[in-house]
């Protein structure tokens, strides 16, 4: 087969293994980076060129498309979907997933658990706002926000109303959380590949801190998640429409919550913390799924 790899960086760890594991199972793979495609819209023969070349007799895209090129990354893929060609995922779930209220709605539509969130963008009363979400300690969060920034936990009630002041004059969305105390620093990653979770990773926060971000010094360890845990994981990728995703949770006393579900998930940590060959298994996905309907994917 030959396989788009749709990523900005040939050097990033997940980029090279996607490679290395298309090539491994006598795959062509090629890297494309979104932002240095150009396209044709029209409604006889869409196209996509990248460097004078076109990009033709691809089976598969596995899209790798960054936070901050979300927009362009996505109509590129749309592109590639228009002409018939496999994705990993769809852009309009990758679209769905990087818009955090967004998420969360479908999720809860799906009685998904989750910590009780409040979404606000200027609201005159922010005491009320507190209270709707049970009051302090709260997480407080910029919807902007990656890899932990932006995420502060406000221990009393001064705290959370200094702090959301604090945001709101930033004018920015946020998002008011109860906080899971008793997680105690950590939070589970799940890796669901075709509606099964593959592999999952306990990530614990350095001494001190709340945020177990591996980019903020957490650590990542094996964990046996439970038949809820791996249940919930599902559900939540079902929810966004995600056949690959890293799905986190937290464990409450009320079972497991639903924090984000991430629609490019990275592969060096699992892979190291599992020791599983997790690009390998994307391909194997690939392999069985590339000539099937969308229709029949949707419904897995
Ligand atoms: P980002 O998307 O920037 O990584 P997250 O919402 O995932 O932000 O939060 C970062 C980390 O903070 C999480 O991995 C988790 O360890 C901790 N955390 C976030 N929300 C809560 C919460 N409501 N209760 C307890 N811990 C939380």
């Amino acid at each position: 087969m030959k396989i788009g790899i749709l990523s900005q960086d040939a050097n990033l760890y997940s980029t090279r293994r996607l490679h290395e594991a298309c090539q491994q199972r006598g795959h062509e793979a090629v890297i494309i980076n979104a932002l240095r495609c150009y396209m044709n819209i029209n409604s006889v023969q869409p196209s996509i060129h990248f460097k004078g070349t076109d990009l033709i007799g691809f089976d598969a895209i596995i899209p790798r498309i960054g936070s901050d090129i979300t927009f362009y990354g996505c109509a590129v893929l749309r592109q590639f979907e228009m002409m018939d060609v496999f994705a990993v995922n769809q852009s309009i779930a990758i679209s769905r997933s990087r818009d955090k209220l967004r998420s969360l709605q479908l999720l809860s539509r799906e009685g998904v658990g989750m910590p009780v969130t409040g979404f606000a963008s200027k609201p005159d009363d922010v005491l009320d706002l507190i209270k709707m979400v049970g009051g302090a300690p709260l997480v407080i969060k910029l919807l902007e926000g990656t890899q932990g920034i932006g995420v502060v936990l406000a221990e009393t009630q001064k705290a959370a109303e200094s702090v959301i002041e604090a945001f709101l004059g930033l004018k920015a969305h946020i998002m008011v959380q109860e906080y899971i105390e008793e997680a105690g620093g950590a939070d589970i990653r799940c890796f669901v590949i075709g509606g099964k979770v593959i592999a999952s990773m306990k990530r614990q926060a350095a001494e001190g801190e709340f945020r177990s971000n591996l980019h903020r010094g957490g650590s990542a360890s094996l964990i046996r998640i439970t038949p809820e845990e791996r249940k919930t994981a599902i559900a939540a990728a079902k929810a966004m429409g995600l056949s690959v995703a890293g799905v986190d949770l937290l464990r409450s006393k009320r079972g497991p919550l639903i924090m984000e579900v991430n629609s490019s998930p990275g592969l060096e940590g699992i892979e190291a913390a599992t020791g599983k060959d997790i690009a390998g298994m994307i391909i194997d996905y690939i392999e069985k799924n590339a000539g099937k309907s969308r229709r029949n994917l949707q419904n897995q």
